[in-house]
């Protein structure tokens, strides 16, 4: 068992990055949200202001990377199109991850099954079906909110 404290922090980075559109040849500077998610634990509470700082700096170097993937997936203020490759691993990777997090609930459903619990499919069959909507809409503001995070900046520059 684990005794201590778990630390979660949610960090909103501001960047300023460069949009190059592979389409239009468009490029322009833009400014981006990137928004992350961290945690850490401090066992048996000891130095729960490291864990604390710690949790904060993997939510900031998570917003930088959600940053970095949301300018991927931006519509290109000129032309208006999204970057096809980024947008399909965009889709393949959350694709796989829900598939992964259906199989998890039916592994373990199997396993404990074959271990003697009767009603374990009736349990984590219906977990498989459910977990990965709860995950889909608890992460799908990475999608919708794309076109919000995203800022181009027009203008000429000197
Ligand atoms: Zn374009």
């Amino acid at each position: 068992m684990f005794i201590g404290v778990q630390h979660r922090s949610t960090q909103a980075q501001g960047m300023l990055c460069r949009f190059d559109c592979r389409y239009c040849e468009f490029e322009g500077p833009a400014r981006v949200v990137g928004i992350g998610d961290g945690g850490a634990t401090s066992a048996y509470f000891l130095d729960n202001a490291a864990s604390q700082r710690k949790a904060n700096t993997r939510a900031a170097a998570a917003a930088v990377r959600n940053g970095e993937r949301t300018l991927s997936l931006a519509r290109c203020p000129e032309c208006g199109r999204r970057r096809r490759l980024a947008v399909l691993a965009f889709w393949g990777k959350t694709s796989m991850m829900l598939l992964l997090s259906a199989l998890m609930q039916w592994a373990i459903g199997a396993y404990a099954f074959v271990m003697g619990v009767e009603f374990a499919p009736y349990l984590f069959g219906p977990m498989g079906l459910l977990v990965p909507f709860v995950i889909a809409y608890h992460y799908r503001w990475q999608w919708n909110t794309v076109d919000e995070r995203v800022g181009f900046i027009r203008g000429t520059f000197i």
